[in-house]
């Protein structure tokens, strides 16, 4: 089997915990865990993951003095978190095993989140520092809830994966395959944009591309459930996907964190007729044997 599994950027560092190397090592190995029993299965990966705490961590760094932009930043937490995870899996499989692709995602230029973006990243700024970045960089800021501003960006959609051929090359080949961290690189017209593409929606790419047979998603919460956080929460243990596209209608799942996870496993079903799970990376094992989270059916 192909499989694709997409890992949460928080379950890597929890917002509870201090970012540190230690800190995501730990995480990590949970990760690698599961990775090699997918190996030991004798089944083929392709491991894509999230990047917002350690992008907003990079943001903050150089506040005051912006260098880099999010395409060079999310190219950096690719290289920072595609090593952890390589290093983890090799240890575990033998040296060499795991291979990191730095991959950029073609997006329209004229998505129309370009012109309304929707993301928050980075750190809070004050209202004069953002009259100040506005002007010098034509940022945009909106309002967080946490009081003061943060920089939004926009986040267009995934159309093509530019290393596709060389994902498909190594994973025939045997490798264990990091790609598409971040969401990938956001390119339009071959040039890089500052952009962050949903990591969901660009891991369904990647499984579609590949014809993957099954399609995880780890997170950091256990499951996929209706009337999350309100009284009466159920968690779907086993869905098909033509009810949960009816819950995601209803407005069970927020954009921003589980409604593009069951847009992305909703579009891979469809189109590949393959099975998906969500389910949070403690239990990644049990979720993988379909024994944990939720599982989607065709
Ligand atoms: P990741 O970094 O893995 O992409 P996100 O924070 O984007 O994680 O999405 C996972 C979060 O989605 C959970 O921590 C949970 O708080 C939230 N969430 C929102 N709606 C739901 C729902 N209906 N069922 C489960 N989790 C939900
Ligand atoms: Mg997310």
């Amino acid at each position: 089997m192909k499989i694709v599994l997409a890992l949460g950027g928080n379950a890597f560092n929890k917002p509870s915990e201090p970012i540190t190397q230690e800190v995501h090592m730990r995480n990590i190995e949970k990760a690698a865990e599961v990775v090699t029993e997918i190996v030991r299965d004798g089944h083929h990966v392709v491991i894509t993951h999230g990047n917002g705490p350690q992008v907003g961590f990079l943001a903050e760094l150089q506040r005051g003095r912006e260098a880099f932009k999010l395409d060079a930043l999310t190219a950096a937490t690719q290289g920072l978190l595609g090593y952890f995870i390589a290093a983890a899996v090799d240890k575990r499989l033998g040296s060499g095993r795991t291979v990191v692709v730095v991959t950029r995602v073609e997006v329209d230029c004229d998505d129309a989140e370009f012109g309304n973006p929707t993301k928050f990243v980075g750190p809070l700024y004050t209202e004069e520092a953002v009259h100040m970045l506005s002007a010098k960089y034509g940022w945009k800021f909106r309002q967080d809830s946490r009081g003061g501003w943060r920089r939004v960006v926009p986040s267009p959609k995934p159309r093509k994966i530019v290393e596709i051929d060389v994902v498909k090359r190594l994973l025939a080949d045997g490798y264990v395959v990091v790609a598409a961290g971040g969401g990938g690189i956001s390119m339009c017209g071959g040039a890089g944009v500052e952009g962050i593409v949903d990591k969901d929606l660009t891991s369904a790419l990647i499984a579609m591309e590949i014809s993957a047979d099954f399609f995880v998603i780890l997170t950091d919460v256990d499951g996929v459930y209706l009337n999350y956080g309100k009284p009466g929460q159920k968690k779907l243990e086993r869905v098909k996907v033509d009810e949960l596209e009816r819950y995601y209608a209803e407005g069970h799942f927020p954009p921003g964190s589980m409604g593009p996870k069951i847009q992305a496993v909703t579009q891979y079903v469809y189109a590949t007729g393959g099975r998906a799970a969500v389910g949070s990376l403690d239990e990644g094992s049990s979720v993988y044997r379909g024994e944990a989270g939720t599982q989607i059916f065709p």
